[in-house]
């Protein structure tokens, strides 16, 4: 069996007396990307900082290709510099007055490598981000997203065992940012390097990721890839901050269960049935459905569970989608879906969703 490329286990890092972080402990295995992912303030850089070097953990440790670069219960804190990591800022910290070249050779020239070196290497990481022919231009000449790729160059030129992404997109516009989205996943693929993204934007972690780490308030919350997390989340957090959920309570109905389903009474006369993807299931139970897993049409659906008749309270067109609140079981249910097919406010139709995707929350 392969061993893990980095392995963070139990680590707690302090401001003071607060813990911003943890425990926590997560693996990333060789060639693959783990992103962490949560809301602003959870502790994503500060974890990527302490994986880094950057920022002193209190306890626990970090291993990286086996070997350990800190340990609160040995004392061992290897120094930044030489774990063999580089990191790719937000602010692409690139300087305006150097040439691209100079630019990307700055590390190595720090390092004191050898002329020769210093020009295959840097030739070699701008040819990687496809600006080889931006060599001797200033870099106060370059787009944002040439500057990013720039940054990513520097940081590829040290063959750098192990790539620390904070946030390195955020700061391009929408359109770009899909882009080099994909274009960095390539690269990523490419290069078969280890790395650990930080991203507070979901689809971002979505798109590049072979695992990702939902965090909050320091902790995590999931751990999981791309799809499991979307499909599955563990928690109301996770579901809500996954892309949109509708959070359904309802309570056991064990006389109902069939098939593997679990059966919720969510209101009188109302039953949904769910999937608990091996989760414990207590009397009262939270389920995530997603938008855009529910179905509204004219005709009743030939399926003979979850299948319900609605009023449609609202439609709003979000272009590339339309948006439906319908009244279900005294409550408002949202519905995601891109083709109409006469479904407009006001009108009586049927909603229904495969229990597959009426996932149980861990309670
Ligand atoms: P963002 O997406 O906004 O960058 P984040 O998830 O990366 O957020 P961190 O920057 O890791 O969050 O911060 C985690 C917590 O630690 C926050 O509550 C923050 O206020 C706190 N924190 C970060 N740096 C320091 C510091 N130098 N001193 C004290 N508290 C800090």
């Amino acid at each position: 069996m392969t061993a893990p490329h980095i392995e963070v286990d139990d680590l707690i890092i302090s401001y003071g007396p607060v813990a911003a972080v943890g425990p926590v402990s997560f693996k990333v295995m060789p060639g693959q990307q783990l992103t962490l992912l949560g809301p602003s303030g959870c502790g994503k850089t500060t974890t990527l900082r302490a994986l880094a070097g950057l920022e002193q953990p209190s306890s626990g440790r970090i291993r990286v290709g086996g070997e350990t670069m800190y340990s609160g219960a040995d004392g061992i804190d290897i120094p930044a510099e030489k774990r063999g990591l580089s990191m790719v800022f937000q602010s692409y910290a690139i300087w305006p007055h150097m040439t691209v070249f100079e630019n990307v050779a700055y590390g190595l020239r720090v390092r004191k490598r050898p002329a020769a070196e210093i020009t295959e290497r840097v030739h070699a990481a701008l040819d990687l981000v496809q600006m080889s022919r931006f060599a001797g231009r200033a870099a106060s000449a370059l787009s944002g997203g040439q500057q990013q790729r720039v940054a990513l160059a520097r940081a590829c030129a040290f063959s750098p065992t192990v790539l620390l992404f904070d946030e390195p997109l955020s700061n391009l516009d929408a359109k770009l940012r899909g882009d080099m989205r994909i274009e960095l996943r390539e690269l990523q693929h490419r290069l078969g390097v280890t790395s650990v993204y930080v991203t507070h934007d979901l689809e971002e972690a979505l798109a590049m990721s072979d695992q990702v780490v939902v965090m909050r308030a320091g902790h995590i919350e999931q751990a999981a890839p791309p799809d499991e997390i979307y499909n599955r989340p563990r928690t109301s957090f996770v579901a809500d901050f996954v892309g949109s959920s509708n959070l359904v309570e309802g309570r056991l109905r064990p006389d109902l269960s069939a098939d593997g389903l679990i059966a919720l009474d969510v209101a009188e006369d109302t039953v949904i049935y769910a999937t608990s993807y091996g989760r414990s299931v207590k009397d009262d139970v939270t389920l995530s459905v997603r938008t855009v897993h529910l179905r509204v049409t004219t005709h009743r659906p030939a399926s003979i569970r979850n299948v319900w008749a609605v009023t449609v309270r609202r439609a709003v067109f979000l272009g590339d989608m339309t948006q439906l609140h319908v009244i279900w079981a005294g409550r408002e249910i949202v519905v995601r879906c891109t083709a109409l097919d006469g479904i407009a406010a006001g009108i009586e139709a049927w909603l229904s969703v495969d229990p597959a995707h009426c996932v149980v929350l861990e309670a």
